[in-house]
This record gives structure tokens, sequence and C-alpha cells, in this order.
């Protein structure tokens, strides 16, 4: 059975879960009050409906009750934001993903049990900011407050030397996870030894300030 998602409020943040949900063949019911965004995924989603999130038959009659995940992309409207969220949860529906416009609206949300909370215009930024100091940034994946994943290319200075010579965990306190050879190639969890290729790209966990020193540094 395919998995059925429903995007409720189609916004420039839902238009794009929904339609990129869509692409990849998974089953989308699109709902927002207003016409013309309705109209505007329609060829794209399996249904859309113009419906309001704080009318419960309507809702209903979309058959957004059914879905297994759903996205709710209602920004500025908190009201119906929350009320939506919280039919949700009554209704029985297993996971829920909402997108908040402030701290305490998302605080609101996890409260009311939502599985994950999205901040889509901070989290854009963050990363656009990372990704910009960040020289050969590749792909930043958020781990725990102050931590996360890089994928990043080898620095100019590191290539030829060993992790050994480096003693970046002593030094930036960053760990190499794995390294991807430029055929592909995985090398996981490289010992000391291991001496970086310039075509190397590293995935390593580290202190987000301190990858910002360790890149200006090299
Ligand atoms: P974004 O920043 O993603 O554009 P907005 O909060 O501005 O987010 O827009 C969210 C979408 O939610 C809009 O398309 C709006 O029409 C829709 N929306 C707002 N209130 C309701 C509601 N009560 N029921 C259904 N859709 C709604």
């Amino acid at each position: 059975m395919k998995r059925i998602f429903t995007v409720i409020g189609l916004g420039r943040f839902g238009f794009y879960v929904a339609k990129t949900l869509a692409e990849l063949g998974a089953e989308v019911i699109a709902v927002d009050v207003d016409e013309n965004k309705v109209k505007q995924i329609s060829e794209i989603v399996t249904h859309a409906y113009v419906a309001d999130a704080l009318d419960e038959k309507a809702l209903e009659e979309a058959g957004v009750f059914n879905a297994d995940t759903a996205i709710v992309s209602i920004g500025q409207n908190v009201e119906a934001s929350i009320f939506v969220v919280v039919i949700l949860k009554e209704k029985g529906v297993k996971e829920i993903v909402a997108k908040a416009i402030n701290q305490l609206h998302g605080k609101v949300l996890e409260r009311l049990g939502v599985a994950r909370v999205v901040y889509p215009e901070m989290e854009t930024a963050i990363k656009l900011a990372h990704s910009l100091l960040l020289k050969g940034l590749i792909e930043e994946i958020p781990f725990a407050p102050g931590y996360s994943i890089f994928e990043i290319k080898t620095p100019e200075n590191f290539h030829g030397k060993s992790l050994k010579e480096l003693d970046l965990r002593k030094r930036y306190d960053i760990t190499v996870l794995a390294v991807k050879k430029p055929d592909g190639k995985i090398v996981v969890n490289p010992s000391g030894d291991y001496v970086l290729d310039k075509e190397d790209t590293l995935l390593v966990l580290g202190n987000k300030e301190k990858m910002v020193e360790f890149v200006e540094n090299e």
C-alpha cells in the first residue's frame, strides 16, 4: 500500500512539499482555502481540494484523515494551524509535521504532539550562512544543538597529509567519520594512517563554530 500524505496550506512552503512528494511518486491530498492555490497544484498531486482547515467536515470529505502523514504548512494563520493539528491528532493521523512561524508557535505545536516542527526560513537562512562561511561545504545535517555532520571537500592544506598528522580531533574537536574517493568508494572510519587525497570528500562530525575556525585557518 502506498503511503498517503496530506498537505494542508499551499503557500510557498506547502506547495513545494506537495509538489516534490507527488513528483517522487507519493499519493498526495493537497488542501487550501484559496481556490487559486488549489488550481495551481491540481495537475500535479493526486487530489486537490478547496477547504478551510477550520472546517472539520470539509477536511473529512477531502479524505485528509486517511493520511499516514500530514504536513501542516499554514504559517501566518496560527489559529488555523493549531486547530487543524488538534483535529488531526483526534482523528488519529499517525505522523504530523508542521511549519512554525516563531518559537512560541513551534512550542505549542510540539506540546500538541507534532512529530516534527520546521522553521523553513530560519533553517534555510542558517544553512546559507554556513555554506557562505564554510568553503567547500556540500551538505550539512544538524545533529545536536551546536553540532552537525558536514560533507565537505578536503581543504587544500590537507592534501597529502595523514589524519594522524592533522590531529583534527585534538585541534578542532572534529571527527572524520568517512571519506569518499573520486570513484565513489567509501572508507568508513578511516585510520590515522589514512592520507587525504585532493579529490577526497570528507564526512565529519563537529561543532559548527570549530568548523568555521577550521576552514578559515586552513
Ligand atoms: P508560506 O510562507 O509557506 O507562503 P503562509 O502562511 O503565508 O505560508 O501560507 C500558507 C497557506 O495556507 C496559504 O496558501 C493560505 O491560503 C493557506 N491557509 C491559510 N489559512 C488557511 C485555512 N484556514 N485553511 C486552509 N488553508 C489556509
